[in-house]
């Protein structure tokens, strides 16, 4: 990702950005030359609105300077359907990022859209101090899907609103403070989620309290590789010698995403689990990205650690793009709101919910939990090929379509192959494939493509990394 930083640097990707036209030529050549996508029967209407160099201006011009983006060359995306993106001259491109790990039903997908368009028209918003039944239909149905005695909902507009909440209630549940989570996880960028956020470049110098952060269970680069209890010791470390002996919670993702798709080693999360319910403390679990059946085994990325949460949190793909989180907790630990007034204007809007309660239908309807896991696992397999053939990759991991490739340039030092990801995926671009990319180091690609994703795409995705690979 290129950061925005001074209005030099933004003069300079403005310059970068003039021959735009001359480019998207010379990617089409490049493209013209590669292996060829998987056909699909959809032309988006033409496109007249604004070039990516007028807008790429007046975002320099108009928005924060912290905004930033991938490619040397930003893209101007203005259609999208299914797994597949479409830019201002009308390009295809198999999108294997989904709006980092959004998408999940498949961009616009028609019965999502309707449900939208139909609440919309409808009424878009009264609040909840009236009734609607979108937003109880929704509640009622993501209940539905959640294992034990999960079954309140409280629904917010994004999932460092829904972690600021679930860790408010676990501090107002258990009367303690101290939280516990893992290095390397991301959580939101509000005051408390910052603080439960352990990754530097996502913190800013601002009062963050009351959180420890555990050691990683990171089976790739961790001290104790696999050995998920020997990383649990830690969170029996930190309670012991770090609070006073109680504390208020622990909050995990399952696999994490920001941190480059790290699955956590297995066992941990029961062990950790375990220790913290006897200092206490609830249990979080941070879905945002590896649930709502992105892992594919599962529905729920905390199911594949056999472990079931007090509270669960959720965003991005509960609303396939449409910006909604939620909080799902058990009805005595819900009770904690009501010792004071606890509002939020547009959480649980109708039109978000009626869209949130048709991404679960669609997700049922076309067994898109199912084609993570079959296509999601043969990609995997797939991936790990080109391991075998590239030594560039040193680690091939996750789970479904929560898919990790870390790039290093020395297998044994495991030294972050920095520029040269940044390479690969600016030509895998050229050729019409868009992938993510992250990790503290900046050197995982995050391959968190829609849920409908094929195997055929998976192929193409396969030829076009092989090709930008060997092209390093
Ligand atoms: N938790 C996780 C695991 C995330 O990946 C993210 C976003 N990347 C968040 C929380 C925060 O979500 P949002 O950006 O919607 O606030």
């Amino acid at each position: 990702m290129q950061r925005l930083a001074s209005s030099s640097s933004r003069r300079l990707l403005g310059a970068a950005l003039a021959p735009a036209r001359a480019n998207s030529s010379l990617s089409a050549a490049v493209a013209a030359a590669s292996p060829k996508m998987p056909g699909f029967d959809y032309t988006p209407p033409p496109y007249d609105g604004p070039r990516a160099e007028e807008i790429f201006r007046k975002r320099a011009e108009f928005l924060s300077p912290s905004l930033f983006h991938f490619y040397d060359r930003p893209l101007n995306i203005v259609d999208g359907k299914m797994q597949y993106l479409f830019d201002e001259d009308g390009r295809r491109y198999l999108d294997a990022f989904g709006g980092i790990a959004t998408v999940c039903c498949g961009h616009c997908h028609p019965d999502v859209v309707e449900a939208i368009v139909n609440q919309a028209k409808r009424i878009q918003h009264s609040t909840v101090l009236y009734l609607n039944h979108a937003i109880v239909d929704f509640a009622e149905s993501l209940a539905s899907k959640m294992p034990g005695d999960l079954k309140v909902v409280f629904f917010t507009n994004s999932g460092t609103e829904a972690n600021e909440l679930a860790l408010m209630i676990a501090r107002l549940y258990t009367g303690c403070n101290d939280i516990i989570s893992l290095r390397n996880g991301y959580h939101g960028n509000a005051a408390g989620t910052m603080g439960a956020t352990a990754q530097s470049n996502w913190k800013f110098n601002v009062i963050q309290t009351g959180v420890h952060h555990a050691l990683n269970p990171d089976p790739y680069r961790g001290a104790f590789g696999s050995d998920g209890e020997k990383y649990a010791r830690d969170v029996q470390e930190i309670i012991q010698f770090g609070t006073t002996g109680i504390v208020a919670g622990f909050i995990s993702e399952a696999i994490q995403g920001v941190g480059g798709i790290v699955e956590l080693a297995p066992g941990y999360l029961p062990a950790a689990y375990d220790i913290v319910r006897k200092a206490g403390g609830l249990c979080i679990a941070d879905e945002v990205q590896a649930g709502v059946a992105r892992t594919g085994s599962h529905f729920w990325g905390f199911e594949g650690h056999g472990v079931i949460p007090d509270i669960v949190t959720m965003a991005k793909g509960i609303g396939n793009g449409i910006p909604i989180g939620a909080v799902v907790t058990t009805p005595e630990i819900a009770q904690v709101l009501t010792r004071r007034s606890y509002f939020n204007t547009f959480g649980g809007n109708p039109v978000s919910t009626a869209g949130g309660h048709a991404v679960l239908k669609v997700l049922e309807k076309e067994k898109l939990q199912e084609n993570a896991f079959v296509v999601g696992s043969y990609l995997k397999e797939q991936l790990n090929k080109l391991k075998e053939k590239h030594d560039i990759i040193g680690d091939v991991r996750g789970k479904g379509f929560l898919l990790g490739v870390e790039l290093v340039t020395d297998r044994e030092k495991k030294t972050p192959a920095k520029a040269e990801i940044s390479h690969v995926m600016n030509h895998m671009k050229d050729m019409g494939v868009l992938v993510g990319k992250g990790g503290f180091y900046g050197n995982v690609f995050r391959i968190t493509p829609p849920l409908c994703f094929t195997k055929e795409d998976s192929d193409f995705f396969i030829d076009v990394m092989d090709i930008a690979l060997s092209k390093l």
